[in-house]
């Protein structure tokens, strides 16, 4: 064989390539899932040091942290990454990374990113922005200062329910010749049709992004005047706390949107149970629309914690079908 011919790009060769180049980073590390992708930059700091974790992020993610992290050594705190006077109040001299996520998972909360580098980084620690939610299509955590973007690309990027996949992508030398090490040696892979798939989602990315921010905006609409719902939350909304934010560091706000039943968790399950056109499940950010039950679903594991979340909230992940049947299913399913 003629060895002038360049080898063909492996698919996760090429899948690395493309979500590198979305985030706008040098290195990008394809994981069989958004966990292991996590665990891998958790394993980065060393027993001893410490990270400060959101007090408001996905279950698994804080599982991940408090229940295999701190018993193999690394010192880990929950805050409200929102209050910057919490985030240097939390602050030890070991301190080596701020995780953040934004939009939370499920509260929808913002982190303004540029501000908690700046913290992080007069202090000597990295900022991880676990960036599932918004997408690279709707915000850009590396330009913003971050220092690795993690992704569950089960979620959005993969965007159709039939792939379970992680992303690490970086531009800090350290952090990604580390996190490819990690990636190598404990080889928590993604096989080849799988990154096939996760390629062929992000294709569609920002198509999908903009219709499911468009149909969050008309349900949060809804939602907000429907006497049934004590609370909406969505970062599009000029009432949300994080609205400016978001405004700042977002080009369109996602189509995740989180309410709370005015009459309790009973009433949060029963329209858990009556949507037709959202199906009930645990996943988000696929074409099809989903709803759930953070407290007894993907929250369960962190009940009794500080990130336990509201028993009456739904979490619901708008997908692209038409918008009108979206708001129909929404209005039968909250008129029992
Ligand atoms: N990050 C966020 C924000 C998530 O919502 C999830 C899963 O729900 C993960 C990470 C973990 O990803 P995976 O399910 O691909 O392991």
């Amino acid at each position: 064989m003629g060895s002038s011919t360049p080898a063909p790009a492996t698919p996760r060769a090429a899948l690395e390539a493309h979500l590198a180049e979305l985030e706008g980073a040098s290195n990008g590390f394809a994981f069989a899932s958004g966990l292991a992708a996590e665990d891998a930059l958790l394993r980065t700091v060393a027993p001893g040091e410490h990270v400060l974790m959101p007090n408001d992020a996905y279950g698994g993610t804080v599982r991940l942290a408090l229940q295999v992290h701190a018993p193999a050594g690394t010192r880990i705190d929950t805050v409200d990454l929102s209050d910057l006077d919490a985030v240097a109040a939390a602050w030890r001299p070991e301190t080596r990374m701020v995780w953040v996520e934004t939009p939370t998972n499920p509260l929808l909360a913002i982190v303004d990113i540029a501000a908690v580098c700046e913290l992080a980084h007069a202090r000597g620690a990295v900022v991880v922005v676990d960036n599932t939610f918004a997408t690279p299509a709707l915000q850009q955590p590396l330009a913003l200062g971050a220092d690795a973007v993690v992704h569950s690309t089960t979620k959005y990027l993969g965007g159709h329910s039939d792939v379970v996949g992680g992303f690490v992508a970086s531009s800090h030398e350290r952090l990604a010749e580390r996190v490819g090490f990690l990636h190598n040696a404990a080889g928590a892979v993604p096989g080849p049709f799988d990154c096939y798939l996760v390629h062929r989602g992000a294709r569609t990315l920002a198509l999908r992004m903009e219709r499911h921010s468009a149909s969050a905006a008309a349900v949060a609409a809804l939602l907000v005047d429907h006497p049934a719902v004590a609370e909406v939350r969505w970062p599009g909304l000029p009432t949300h706390p994080g609205h400016d934010v978001a405004a700042r560091q977002m080009s369109g706000f996602g189509g995740m949107v989180s309410f709370r039943l005015a009459a309790g968790e009973q009433a949060a399950l029963d329209v858990c149970a009556r949507t037709r056109v959202f199906t009930l499940a645990e996943s988000l950010g696929a074409v099809e629309s989903l709803i759930e039950h953070p407290g007894r679903m993907t929250h369960s594991s962190v009940a009794g914690t500080t990130n336990e979340v509201p028993a009456d909230l739904v979490r619901l992940s708008v997908g692209i079908e038409d918008p009108a049947d979206l708001l129909d299913d929404l209005t039968q399913a909250l008129t029992p």
